[in-house]
């Protein structure tokens, strides 16, 4: 294979937008492939097919999955997503791997039989390579799911012919999950129990998915150059610090773009009043219509956004801590989000004692996201950790200014425009501190109340930033070609 050629991808991944989304993954590995896509590659995507995916598929074919010494079908069904590139219709083949007894299910995750689940999906996704006629170069695997993928294919498909160049690129979009299992799990995989070692699989007594990729994937990446060095410290390291500083040679760090086709807010049909950077005076309108959507007194005051998973990473705590004090502004406060029920039911009392300042929705709802990011002028993530944080780059794209803790991609993505007047495109604030986040609210407010014009500069400068993924997919591309080049 010569650089440049096309290459020949298969992108896996559990999460894929506009399919099955909880979170950022789901976006990567919906717009991520388009972009290679249209830079003339060959990139096609493998997930599951959980009960919520009703698009339009054919059927392909379908063959037997040795799982637990049972054998489970996998049927293959191709759907795609289309897009439109310079005016020509292009689109990403979609396959998707249906089995009924262990994808049709409500949810994604959380299930007791995890490790069955997302076996099938590595075994299925290699095993089906042959069968539909597609040689990849390259695997591009994705979080703790696909780990396992690596280790079958340099533990037993290479020595098969039609395996035996293929290379893995593992990207880590969050450390902290990890499916880790019990010992047993080997059983899944058909591969000797001499994988579980402290040097291959096993991590503290159980066997690991994430470990997997990252001990056998030919090159693995994550989705900031921050968390890159982050992930290296026990800080952030989630017990893998040892093991990534060991392959610090092959991990590399590429930040996400987003889709600026479909998060556009000229055009975006999900949201009330469409605007550009030259008409930022018809963003308000989408602000009276989520005060009136949300129950809110419908006048133009500043509102602070918030859409996030609910989980401990993301500083939630934080801002609990400090709800009252934010409250004594005379601001709006909009939070969408789901997860742990601690939060779920905390700021809902939260909306019950503040009934005309704080909208709170539970639940995911993607087309409210987007009014969110529409209608609202600061934009809060306060996180612990953040690999890349995909909230600060869609409402910099909408004109939402980020207040954000700075690590991990948001690090990477928003500057503080008190120290770089020219440049800054949000606030930000440093130690994981309630005190600190509330300081740097207060700021935000303040220059919001004091300096209009100078925030209506900032609001241009932030929708005028490329964060599309046009930058990004060439480093990808780099990656690839790189690895493809690489000996192991
Ligand atoms: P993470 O991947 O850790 O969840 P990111 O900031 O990378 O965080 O990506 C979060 C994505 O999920 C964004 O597209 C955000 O708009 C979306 N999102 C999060 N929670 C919800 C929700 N409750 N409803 C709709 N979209 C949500």
């Amino acid at each position: 294979m010569r650089e440049n050629d096309n290459l020949k991808v298969l992108f896996v991944s559990v999460e894929v937008a506009p399919f099955a989304k909880t979170g950022g993954l789901a976006d990567v590995a919906g717009s991520l492939p388009k972009s290679l896509v249209s830079m003339g590659h060959d990139v096609r995507i493998a997930m599951p097919r959980f009960q919520q995916i009703n698009t339009d598929m054919k059927y392909i074919t379908d063959f037997p999955v040795i799982i637990n010494n049972r054998k489970e079908t996998c049927i293959v069904r191709e759907g795609e997503i289309g897009f439109k590139h310079d005016n020509e219709d292009k689109s990403v083949p979609v396959y998707f791997l249906d089995n009924y007894h262990l994808y049709d299910r409500e949810n994604i995750y959380c299930y007791l039989d995890d490790a069955d689940r997302f076996a099938f999906l590595c075994k299925a996704a290699l095993e089906m390579l042959p069968k539909i006629g597609f040689q990849p170069d390259i695997i591009h695997c994705n979080d703790w799911h696909t780990g396992p993928l690596c280790m079958l294919l340099n533990e037993k498909y290479k020595e098969y012919p039609f395996y035996k160049n293929m290379k893995t690129i593992f990207t880590i979009h969050n450390l902290e999950y990890q499916g880790n299992f019990s010992k047993d799990v080997i059983g899944l995989f058909n591969v000797g129990e001499d994988v579980f070692i402290p040097e291959k699989v096993e991590f503290y007594g159980t066997f690991s998915f994430m470990k997997a990729g990252l001990v056998y994937s030919d090159i693995i990446n994550t989705v900031s150059e921050t968390y890159v060095k982050e992930i290296q410290t026990p800080q952030y390291g989630e017990k893998l610090e040892g093991l990534l500083k060991k392959r610090s040679k092959d991990l590399y760090g590429i930040v996400n773009g987003i889709d600026y086709d479909v998060f556009n807010p000229k055009e975006d049909p999900r949201i009330v009043k469409n605007y550009d950077v030259n008409s930022i005076e018809l963003k308000k309108e989408n602000k009276f219509a989520l005060q009136k959507e949300m129950g809110l007194p419908v006048k133009d005051m500043p509102m602070i956004g918030l859409i996030s998973r609910l989980s401990s990473q993301k500083g939630l705590n934080l801002l609990m801590d400090e709800i009252d004090e934010i409250m004594k502004n005379d601001i709006q406060f909009v939070l969408l989000g789901a997860g742990d029920e601690y939060y779920e039911t905390g700021f809902k009392k939260f909306r019950e004692k503040y009934p005309k300042k704080m909208g709170v929705y539970t639940g995911f709802n993607a087309p409210l996201a987007q009014r969110i990011y529409a209608a609202s002028d600061l934009f809060l993530m306060p996180s612990r950790f953040e690999p890349c944080g995909l909230g600060q780059l869609f409402s910099l794209r909408y004109g939402t200014i980020p207040i954000v803790r700075s690590t991990g991609g948001l690090a990477d993505t928003v500057f503080d425009v008190e120290n770089d007047s020219k440049n800054g495109n949000g606030f930000t604030y440093t130690e994981f501190s309630s005190k600190d986040m509330l300081k740097t609210i207060n700021r935000a407010l303040k220059f919001y109340q004091t300096k209009p014009s100078e925030w209506k500069e900032l609001v241009k400068r932030a929708m005028n930033i490329d964060n599309s993924w046009d930058k990004s997919a060439i480093k990808y591309l780099e990656l690839y070609n790189k690895l493809i080049k690489k000996k192991r």
